[in-house]
């Protein structure tokens, strides 16, 4: 038995790997795996133990205190995961199993201290005047066995632990670590209803308050109950109108509305519908058959410890991957296994969550943004204990502790929402790929649109395509039936140069006027879609649409309004001011290109006044749930245009909405960015994916104003491959990845000189090392400022890093202060 082990510390202040050395009362008792109470510097702390060591690598090692849960709180196979991704994302170890510890895990776990009965007192502390133990001891036998956090309250900014645990080892104290149990509170969700008839809350509409600004939220929402016949949750009611509870308080007070609160079971799972355990299991198609007999295959090769390559599904939307997904959780149950499911944001696939529920009731976890620290923390233990079977959630419910998962699936695998994008930095469905590689698991890969880099994997047999090309009809009356197969929407690509010249400079061409109006017309849905990432950044001419460039870069240049008009390279620092005229055309209809959602609503309304418009955006998203209100609104058939923005690209499933309109697909693409163009393309192909997903068929009209772009003719014809072929010739042009590896070094600084200086000072230093050490695969671009260059106050400067292994070259010396991204998703 080692005497010395090394522990992960973490605590909001500390973070870092120590060693340590084990008293003799907790040897045999402490595990890897284990959390522990251990000193560091004057304070107490919670460590977890990674290792056991033959040798401490500091001299002077100081013992752990004791241990809190007898529970390891990390497998064998996280610990080992943690290690690989710290070393492969080159972040702290101790950061990384930060992410694997639940967050509320330093106040959920306490020690319990109590005085033994028969304890004597041989030290005479008691009553020997001011001193700790007298204190701590009289604290006890006043108020009884009291938790480690109750005593901190008592002794501020004193270390009465040491003395603690000087009367533990005396017999004087016994201690106990206490883990509260899994609670289970209820929830109250308020709800508003019309309390009188409409006549009146229309009568009392004008006096609602002294402010125009008052009056008109009160309105808006009174307005709205006026036109709903059942209890609404107020959420939703302040997403529609901008009110808040007080508001609503208001015109409670003054009895026109009901404001009630109704308890709901704070599961997350509850409030969906159970009706669809009828579709049971569904014979499978050909091509979904084909695909599962190959992940079959995997999963007896894993039971019998071979290694298996991670499955790359390859489907259009509708084309029954999610059934694949429930078929491979119940293969990893059957195999006394569990299963991890990753979908983007959860709020926005209400409807996997659903069919995994029905299939496996009481057995699912979910985890998502907007659960308390407590239900997180539920949820935690449970899988822990193997409770739960299948975890489902976005790239956090990668650390669920289950004991042995044997499926890890990650659904719309090219979503950058898998990237996390704040220190510790890491791509969940890479770190996914290690994971089920370090246990053992089938992983599984889905998309409609896999990333180049994925694709890239696939190809070079890294992983297994296994593709479903086909979509299967989605209504319920459709999928009682024998299973048929649809036929993607047809896109009609609009020049919107063209509607320029005719005289049109309204938002909506003239084809999408005329598709609303005839959509509206049969009483279907329209979707209305904005692609808002980078909204008014590039200059362009409306007139030929020449795209305003760095003549040393070439990277599209934006546009700063705050520094006085100027165009700015963000490679290069280029600067340039706003041209008078086009240098391809020589029109003067050269403009920076912005569009909201607003706009666009107000001028639907404009159009289609009878037209019911819903938004769904940053601005109406801000309340909890509103994403499952609107989503569940418009599904009901309660508005007829659904307007919004990227998540409208996400996996859900509306067979009323036979046409999406892309108000501007070119945003996004001309930004100094190696992945825009792929980024629009999926979006782009997942949002007109939406249109024609029943047996109403429908279309998708696409208004552009390049639509000779590759992106834009390859998107329009569903032509992944096409786009990918085009795409990866570029990006072996010009030497991006799949064809190179990046890291990225942000340095942010409030004073934009410093950030400046920082970043030439480092990029020198970097060269230099390169130089001396031989690099010769790896060049550097920059150091220039960011796209977006300054964030909250901060100054951003970065440097790329390029070749066939950066990684490798920085973990030689990172530098300090700086942000590292290994494989980022984006330059911006
Ligand atoms: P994806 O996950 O690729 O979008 P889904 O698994 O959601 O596809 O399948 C699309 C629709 O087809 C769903 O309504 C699903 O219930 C149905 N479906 C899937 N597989 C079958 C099948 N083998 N037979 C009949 N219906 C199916
Ligand atoms: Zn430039």
């Amino acid at each position: 038995m080692s005497s010395f082990l090394q522990l992960a510390v973490n605590v909001p202040s500390v973070t870092g790997v120590f060693d340590y050395s084990m008293p003799d009362h907790l040897a045999g008792r402490v595990g890897i795996g284990q959390l522990v109470i251990a000193p560091f510097g004057k304070q107490t702390v919670q460590g977890v133990v990674l290792r056991f060591l033959e040798q401490a690598s500091v001299a002077h090692t100081r013992e752990i205190i004791e241990l809190v849960d007898p529970d390891p709180v990390l497998t064998s196979s996280q610990i080992a995961f943690a290690e690989s991704l710290a070393e492969s994302t080159l972040s702290p170890l101790a950061s990384i199993i930060g992410l694997l510890l639940p967050p509320g895990l330093n106040q959920q776990a306490d020690t319990l201290f109590a005085i033994r009965e028969q304890a004597t007192d041989p030290g005479g502390w008691e009553g020997a005047g001011p001193g700790i133990p007298a204190r701590l001891l009289k604290l006890l036998r006043e108020r009884g066995p009291l938790r480690g956090r109750q005593i901190d309250r008592h002794f501020s900014r004193v270390d009465w632990r040491r003395s603690a645990q000087s009367l533990l080892e005396r017999g004087v104290l016994s201690s106990q670590s206490v883990l509260p149990p899994a609670r289970v509170r209820s929830k109250f969700v308020r709800t508003a209803q019309l309390a009188v008839a409409p006549e009146i809350a229309r009568s009392g509409l004008d006096d609602l308050g002294s402010t125009e600004a008052t009056r008109t939220r009160r309105q808006k929402a009174l307005r709205f109950l006026i036109q709903q016949p059942d209890p609404v949750n107020v959420s939703w009611i302040y997403a529609q109108s901008g009110c808040n509870l007080s508001d609503l308080q208001e015109l409670a007070d003054r009895e026109l509305i009901l404001l009630r609160e109704t308890e709901i079971w704070r599961d997350p799972l509850q409030p969906l519908e159970h009706g669809e355990a009828r579709l049971g299991q569904l014979a499978l198609t050909d091509e979904q058959q084909f695909a599962w007999e190959s992940m079959e295959r995997a999963f007896s090769q894993a039971a019998a410890g071979k290694p298996i390559k991670p499955f790359l599904l390859d489907g259009v939307t509708g084309s029954g991957k999610t059934e694949l997904y429930l078929r491979a959780a119940q293969e990893a149950i059957r195999r006394g296994r569990q299963a991890i499911m990753l979908v983007p944001e959860i709020s926005l696939t209400p409807q996997i969550v659903r069919r995994f529920l029905v299939r496996f009731p009481g057995q699912v976890g979910l985890l998502h943004s907007r659960l308390s620290e407590g239900e997180r923390y539920d949820t935690w233990r449970r899988a822990r204990s193997g409770m739960l079977k299948i975890i489902i959630g976005p790239r956090s419910a990668l650390f669920a502790p289950l004991p042995d998962p044997g499926l890890i699936v990650a659904d719309e695998c090219n979503d950058d929402s898998y990237y996390q994008s704040e220190p510790p930095f890491y791509h969940a469905v890479n770190a996914a790929q290690l994971y089920a590689r370090i246990c053992g698991a089938v992983c599984i890969l889905g998309s409609a649109t896999p990333s180049i880099v994925q694709r890239y994997q696939a190809e070079r047999g890294e992983s297994v395509r296994l593709e479903l090309a086909r979509r299967i009809a989605s209504e319920p009356v459709a999928a009682a039936q024998r299973a048929k197969s649809l036929d993607l929407p047809p896109v009609q690509i609009v020049d919107m140069r063209a509607e320029l010249r005719a005289g049109n400079r309204e938002i909506f061409s003239r084809e999408l006027t005329e598709a609303l109006a005839s959509t509206l017309g049969r009483g279907e849905q329209a979707i209305l879609f904005l692609n808002r990432r980078g909204t008014a950044t590039y200059v362009f001419c409306r007139d030929c649409g020449h795209v305003v460039k760095c003549p040393r870069c070439d990277s599209p240049l934006t546009y700063h309004v705050s520094s006085g008009e100027q165009l700015i390279c963000h490679r290069c620092g280029y600067q340039r001011q706003m041209p008078k005229r086009c240098s391809e055309c020589h029109g003067a209809s050269i403009r920076a290109y912005g569009l909201g959602s607003e706009k666009v609503e107000a001028e639907l309304q404009a159009l289609f006044p009878k037209a019911r418009s819903l938004r769904w955006d940053w601005e109406t998203t801000r309340q909890k749930d509103a994403h499952e209100i609107i989503l569940s609104h418009f599904a009901a058939g309660r508005a007829d245009v659904l307007i919004g923005t990227q998540m409208l690209a996400k996996g859900l499933d509306l067979p009323r909405v036979t046409l999406v309109g892309i108000v501007l697909a070119d945003v996004g693409l001309f930004l100094p960015d190696p992945f825009a163009a792929e980024r629009v393309f999926q979006v782009l192909t997942q949002v007109a994916g939406r249109a024609g997903r029943s047996s109403l068929g429908g279309g998708v009209v696409l208004q552009t104003f390049v639509p000779g772009h590759y992106v834009i003719q390859t998107a329009a014809r569903h032509d992944v491959k096409g786009f990918y072929q085009h795409e990866l010739d570029q990006r072996k042009r010009l030497g991006y990845p799949p064809f190179s590896r990046l890291v990225r070094l942000e340095f942010r600084h409030h004073d934009p000189a410093k950030a400046e200086a920082e970043a030439h000072r480092l990029a020198l230093r970097l060269q230099k090392r390169a130089q001396a050490e031989n690099w010769k695969t790896l060049s550097m671009i920059g150091p220039a400022p960011c796209f977006f260059s300054k964030l909250g106050g901060d100054f951003r400067w970065q440097i790329i890093l390029r070749g066939s292994d950066p990684a490798s070259f920085l973990a030689g010396g990172l530098p300090d202060h700086w942000r590292i991204e290994v494989e980022p998703v984006s330059l911006l």
